[in-house]
């Protein structure tokens, strides 16, 4: 009997991975507004996963199986003093369902099995830790660990009689024309927020036709450079309030409460300023894949390398955070080209290979060719791109000048963006139309009086 529902049982789950496989997966962030009792729930709710996971740690220690049916928990209480012995108190669940605390057990599980191969490939492993906050509890099941009422704009957990509003649900429903899946999800804490991440598959869209593209380059301080001399540049300078808040937890005491609560707000402005961040490079995004239909082109790069030449100031910009979500788009909207590709030393004329230092902002060869060094290598970047394209999309052509001047409106619309575009050092080649804009800076030409010490530079040019 129990062999029969096994089998059953594992059917159904081939059965959903099969159908999941040709869906498109994605993770979408709801947020929960709550009442003072409902907050009184949600923290205990946090409260009871954090001391289950504890426990569990114990049992690991004791050499005692896993559990998650817990009635009752032995809570560790903190002692007086450090000589005295530790004391456990038993403590009732109240709010925690047995489908949660399951979850919590599996995410050990999960844990440990991850441990176990890292330590089979002979890296160096410690062990679990003890938890000060638990900050994530999965809902396993949509309709049975929790439930979201499109209807009503609202969320039910089980075991619990009340509901949450949810924010940003049209979200949720904009996907439902797309044969819409609901899966599992996350209740996060995060500060006094409460967020639910839920898992969606939809169906994966037809394929889009391009018929324009536009290659990126990826820089420091100009942080996008586009193929049409179009420089994009956003940066989030850290705000005065994480400043404020770093000096605070410098001077607290370790281990106090006052630490506890300095680092509490550090990480609230942390928080803030990378939404900034995300709201600006979602925007971007959207802006160039949705309203303008491009296929883009884009590098690899290594952002690891860079962080050992700038330093912090590459954080700031958040471009490994992009270029991870260009990656995940499917490989009909955007081409990645490999990391070893020379865009920046590349001579698209001659084919030579120049070192060029990164204080050189202009690329000059011995053959004589003369360019913008960033909008050179985006340039490489797209001819190198086009090689090898899926024939499917057809040909794709750059973008005209009528295009690009729109885009740059565009772009400028978004705050903490600023978008212009640079003459081509005025030397290679001219503006097909000769649209000039307000807009159009020039900074590169002024400072070139184009000395031309070509191949003699020092060595640590790099690809930005
Ligand atoms: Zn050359």
């Amino acid at each position: 009997m129990q062999e029969n529902e096994l089998t059953t049982r594992q059917k159904t789950r081939l059965e959903t991975k099969a159908r999941r496989k040709a869906k498109l997966c994605r993770v979408i962030q709801l947020q929960l507004m709550y009442s003072k009792n409902q907050s009184h729930y949600l923290n205990n709710l946090f409260l009871e996963a954090k001391w289950i996971y504890n426990d569990n740690l114990n049992r690991l220690k004791n050499k005692q199986p896993l559990e998650y049916k817990y009635k009752t928990v032995n809570v560790r209480l903190r002692p007086p003093t450090k000589t005295e012995p530790i004391i456990y108190e038993e403590r009732e669940i109240k709010y925690l369902s047995s489908h949660m605390q399951q979850a919590i057990k599996e995410k050990i599980e999960i844990s440990l099995k991850g441990l176990k191969t890292h330590k089979n490939k002979g890296v160096k492993v410690g062990s679990l830790k003890y938890k000060k906050e638990q900050r994530c509890i999965r809902l396993k099941e949509h309709n049975n660990t929790y439930t979201i009422d499109f209807n009503k704009n609202k969320l039910r957990l089980q075991c619990y009689k009340g509901a949450f509003k949810l924010r940003g649900l049209n979200q949720l429903k904009e996907l439902m024309d797309q044969d819409l899946e609901i899966a599992s999800a996350d209740l996060i804490k995060e500060g006094d927020k409460f967020y639910l991440n839920v898992c969606t598959y939809t169906n994966k869209k037809q394929k889009e036709v391009h018929k324009e593209y536009v290659s990126i380059d990826f820089g420091c301080s100009t942080q996008l450079t586009l193929d049409s001399d179009v420089k994009i540049e956003y940066k989030a300078e850290p705000s005065e309030r994480r400043k404020k808040c770093c000096k605070k937890v410098s001077r607290t005491k370790k281990g106090s409460k006052n630490r506890w609560k300095a680092r509490k707000n550090l990480r609230k402005a942390y928080k803030k300023e990378n939404n900034q961040k995300k709201d600006v490079q979602n925007k971007v995004l959207s802006l160039f894949l949705k309203k303008f239909n491009l296929f883009i082109i884009i590098q690899n790069e290594n952002i690891k390398g860079w962080m050992n030449q700038h330093g912090k100031s590459i954080q700031q910009t958040g471009i490994g955070s992009l270029i991870k979500l260009l990656k995940n788009e499917p490989n009909t909207n955007v081409k990645v080209v490999d990391r070893f590709f020379p865009s920046t030393k590349l001579c698209p004329k001659c084919g030579t290979k120049n070192k060029i230092p990164l204080s050189q902002r202009i690329y000059i060869c011995e053959c004589g060719f003369v360019d913008d060094r960033d909008g050179k290598s985006a340039r490489c970047i797209a001819t190198e791109g086009l090689k090898n394209i899926p024939l499917e999309l057809g040909k794709l052509e750059s973008m005209n000048e009528v295009r690009i001047i729109l885009l740059m409106e565009k772009l400028n619309q978004i705050p903490r963006v600023k978008a212009y575009k640079t003459n081509r050092c005025g030397l290679h080649r001219i503006n097909a139309c000769g649209v000039e804009t307000s807009t159009l800076v020039d900074t590169c030409v002024e400072e070139a009086s184009f000395d031309v010490e070509t191949g003699s530079l020092s060595s640590d040019a790099m690809g930005s």
